[in-house]
């Protein structure tokens, strides 16, 4: 069988390090494995009008944005179609189709998808779309036939919902074959499964606002680093720190590695080596967070590097993502041809059926 990747992020901001670490830094392995037969990367601008109706040119004008990100950290046009979801326009027919599939109790039971209903206070009036977008992403995932999703831990309900739904469809459908259940593919690092913000908060998320971006100054991350939540409890350098929920450590476990301290910071050998002093006291925020800096920097400046050569071209980006909607395009086609034909609404091509309901009306009138 194909292994074939599709994921994707919503147009609602510029990506950020969470974004990076959670998805697209897997990603980009991924694609240079040479392992993957099809990839897909989704620009998921319908999923994103479904708790930003009102605001569609906040949509419109992040799609360059995510394009730009994508193609700065690696994403290679060559290798992976990056494609605008509103504009494979099968995706929304396949979603039509697999709502029957799915109940109202069993959407209300996500528990991404409760968490998200808080944080935007929909309260009692959620946007029918938005609370049904765990099947649109269902659609997205089985129109490419993925098999591996890799995605952030906040992805796992809908990768199960999708799974769900692939199981009744082939139960229900067709010869039991037509749809492929994917995997998720989480970040392998416990830190980058749900990177938090800069404020301490459980997520680093574009619509809480605590994000450092990919495309951020050397200047912005520095002070965003510089303002970061760290233990409170942690007042003097002589003080005992805590590691725990101690958002610099959990950045620091997510990007350094051990040749950094041999480069920026050559007292310890290792993170254990800086978390064990942190913890014995004697170890100031500052210190720990100027050597964050450095360790972030390497990683982001050939990223902001190459998107400021994107930035100058445009219209190139732009093509990349016409062709890349082009061929997700067909291979959508292909696969709601396929489910269409399992649900037996494929009407004009069963010309069996059409012989059939004749010959039964041929019957007919001889007995008439
Ligand atoms: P929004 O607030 O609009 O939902 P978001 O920041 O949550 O934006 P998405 O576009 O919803 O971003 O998520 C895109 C991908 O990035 C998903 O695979 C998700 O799991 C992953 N991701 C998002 N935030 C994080 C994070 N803080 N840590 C790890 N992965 C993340
Ligand atoms: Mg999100």
């Amino acid at each position: 069988m194909s292994k074939i990747i599709l994921t994707g992020d919503r147009p609602t901001g510029r990506l950020h390090i969470g974004h990076y670490v959670g998805s697209l830094r897997r990603r980009v392995e991924l694609q240079n494995s040479g392992q993957f037969d099809e990839i897909y990367i989704m620009i998921a601008d319908a999923q994103a009008l479904t708790d930003n109706m009102d605001n569609p040119e906040k949509v419109r004008e992040n799609i360059i944005e995510v394009a730009l990100d994508y193609l700065s950290v690696g994403l290679d046009p060559e290798k992976s179609n990056l494609f605008i979801q509103s504009q494979v326009v099968e995706l929304t027919e396949l979603t039509f189709y697999y709502m029957n599939l799915v109940t109202v109790a069993r959407l209300q039971r996500n528990p991404t998808v409760k968490a998200e209903i808080q944080m935007r206070k929909f309260e009692n009036s959620i946007p029918v779309g938005f609370f049904t977008y765990p099947i649109s992403q269902a659609s997205d995932i089985t129109a490419f036939k993925a098999t591996t999703v890799p995605v952030g831990e906040d992805q796992e309900p809908m990768i199960e919902q999708t799974r769900e739904i692939v199981r009744k469809f082939n139960s229900t459908y067709g010869d039991g074959h037509t749809l492929v259940e994917p995997e998720i593919l989480l970040p392998d690092n416990d830190a980058c499964l749900r990177l938090p913000g800069t404020d301490g908060k459980a997520k680093m998320s574009k619509s809480l606002g605590n994000c450092i971006y990919l495309s951020d100054t050397q200047q912005d991350v520095k002070k965003k680093v510089m303002s970061m939540y760290t233990d409170p409890g942690h007042l003097k350098v002589s003080d005992p720190g805590k590691i725990e929920g101690n958002t610099v450590f959990i950045y620091l476990d997510a990007f350094c590695r051990d040749e950094h301290f041999a480069k920026y910071l050559p007292d310890y050998a290792n993170l254990d080596e800086l978390k064990a002093h942190y913890q014995r006291g004697g170890l100031g925020d500052v210190k720990v967070k100027k050597f964050l800096i450095k360790v972030l920097e390497e990683e982001l400046a050939p990223i902001r590097a190459r998107r400021r050569e994107y930035e100058n071209n445009i219209e190139y980006v732009y093509e990349v993502l016409k062709k890349g909607t082009e061929a997700a395009r067909a291979k959508a086609a292909q696969t709601l041809a396929d489910v269409k034909s399992a649900m037996r609404i494929n009407y004009f091509e069963d010309t069996e059926m059409i012989q059939r309901q004749q010959a039964y009306f041929n019957e007919l009138h001889k007995k008439q």
